[in-house]
């Protein structure tokens, strides 16, 4: 070896670790802009067919695909062949509580608004009812009776035999429908059948047998016995925040909303090792930062309320649902495809 190439290895081999080290570092700084999780919908994924691989290049692990009514099912399986063939975890995203194809199909199972009237002051020409009529929540169809709960299970059972196994199975919906109490609060979704006595609503009308405050958490374990091979991950949306001045007026934040919440939410995080939690921003008209993601979580990981089970989990084991890019350091979804959330009442007879 001459003189000069010896004095060169060194300075090459510097050279080589400077470049390492600013790769890594360059890695380093951003593990929070890559976005290892992703929602999206069957028919964006057919649209463009590389897109799989793209997303894989840039960091996705794994593609959730969005199964809502509108979703086909051969689009989906077609979808998760090609999340399949990327190489990358599939996971589906299952709409449970919100059904069109059910609502229209069982309209009495839909959940009704009996309680608060302060939902009308966000519907335009908002419909009355009749003594012997009431007013249906357009097309949520909750677990929360026990009618609700088996056929939204049955549902649930058929579309998932038209389907490839997954990874995956993110349960979304499965608390009661928007406006629960009938604060007009699209995330206030404790209640189906939320009933206060007065002259409009002298009896309840129910949309079913009330289904005891466990239901959800009995639904993640039968989903789980439809797809052992699965990880079922629930997905909760937080209630009301006490200053966000959406339940018009009426005193959710420290009424039955929070209480009854976590008689639902504490058995369900107490069977699952993941849960996600969903905080819509874009489908309700809300705004979203990464303070809010982290309060949402928060909010859900520590419960300590009177009259309530206490819940004190690690906020780690939260994944956040997010309907737009953030900069958000903890495990997140980037739902890149719409995800619906609306509602309209309709009068149904008694
Ligand atoms: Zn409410």
């Amino acid at each position: 070896m001459s003189a000069s190439s010896r004095a060169f290895a060194p300075r090459a081999l510097v050279a080589l670790l400077a470049l390492l080290a600013l790769l890594c570092l360059a890695s380093c700084q951003s593990p929070s802009r890559v976005n290892e999780l992703v929602l999206r919908s069957a028919s964006e994924l057919a649209i463009s067919p590389a897109m799989t691989h793209e997303l894989a290049a840039r960091g996705t692990r794994t593609i959730v695909l969005r199964v809502e009514d509108r979703d086909e099912s051969a689009e989906l399986a077609a979808a998760a062949r090609a999340i399949r063939a990327a190489k990358l975890r599939l996971g589906y995203w299952l709409e449970v509580a919100r059904s069109p194809s059910l609502a229209n199909a069982e309209p009495e199972l839909m959940a009704s608004l009996q309680g608060h009237e302060e939902w009308r002051t966000k519907v335009a020409d908002a419909p009355e009812p009749d003594v012997d009529e009431v007013v249906k929540v357009w097309p949520w169809v909750p677990i929360l009776t026990r009618e609700g709960y088996d056929a939204q299970l049955a549902r649930l059972r058929a579309r998932l035999a038209l389907l490839p196994p997954a990874d995956e199975l993110w349960l979304s919906g499965l608390q009661g429908a928007p406006s629960a109490c009938g604060c007009g609060h699209p995330l206030c979704r404790w209640a189906a059948d939320y009933h206060l006595r007065d002259a409009r609503h002298p009896t309840r009308i129910p949309s079913g047998t009330p289904h005891g405050p466990d239901a959800a958490a009995r639904f993640v374990e039968a989903v789980r016995a439809l797809a052992p091979q699965a990880e079922v991950i629930p997905v909760w949306v937080a209630e009301c925040a006490e200053d966000d001045a959406l339940c018009h007026g009426v005193p959710c934040y420290e009424g039955r909303c929070w209480p009854a919440l976590a008689e639902q939410w504490a058995p369900v995080v107490a069977i699952s090792e993941r849960a996600a939690v969903l905080i819509p921003s874009r489908s309700v008209g809300l705004p979203v930062d990464a303070a809010r993601v982290q309060r949402e979580l928060a909010s859900l990981a520590r419960i300590e309320r009177r009259n309530a089970p206490r819940v004190a989990i690690d906020p780690q084991r939260l994944i956040a649902v997010v309907e737009e890019p953030l900069e958000l350091t903890g495990a997140h979804v980037v739902a890149e495809c719409e995800l619906e959330q609306s509602w309209e009442p309709r009068i149904w007879p008694r």
